[in-house]
């Protein structure tokens, strides 16, 4: 069923950002299952529509908590702060120590097209920040000095197959 291709840095598509989701349709429940899909088989925890070349604000998060799927994710609330290493499934070889919110609370539709808030700590708040960068057209390795930028760059080119 899933043949999503995840793009890699430095497809252009990356840089895009994304358009909302006017209504909840079921092309749009078939694209979050395959992208879950896609996100599962890729061992990631999480993958955002634009990293599988679909201009949608749409994304998907499973870390280890359960399946999250979100439509129009909107972060309304930041707190905290903390530095982690951070990968990319568009990014493979790179690592980048990124400075995010400890705690977000992010508003979204769920695939019947409700109104939900949640709050996420930990890992889940830091996927939700990483998928929502993805969302406008943001990457792990622009949190870098150009330098150390064009060195990933390098890497990704290489790692990318
Ligand atoms: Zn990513």
């Amino acid at each position: 069923m899933a043949d999503l291709r995840i793009r890699k840095f430095p497809d252009s598509v990356l840089r895009t950002k994304a358009s909302r989701v006017a209504a909840v349709t079921h092309t749009v429940r078939q694209t979050l299952n395959e992208m879950a899909q896609t996100m599962y088989i890729s061992q990631g925890v999480g993958l955002a529509a634009v990293q599988v070349g679909i201009n949608k604000q749409l994304a998907v998060i499973d870390v280890g908590e359960g399946l999250i799927k979100m439509i129009n994710p909107v972060i309304v609330k930041r707190e905290g702060s903390e530095a982690v290493e951070e990968g990319c499934l568009s990014c493979p070889g790179a690592s980048v120590k990124i400075k995010r919110a400890k705690q977000v609370v992010v508003s979204f539709l769920n695939e019947n097209g409700d109104m939900m808030e949640l709050r996420a700590h930990g890992l889940l708040a830091r996927a939700v920040q990483h998928e929502l960068d993805h969302l406008s057209g943001r990457l792990i390795i622009d949190y870098l000095g150009p330098l150390k930028k064009i060195l990933a760059g390098k890497k990704i080119r290489r790692n990318r197959s």
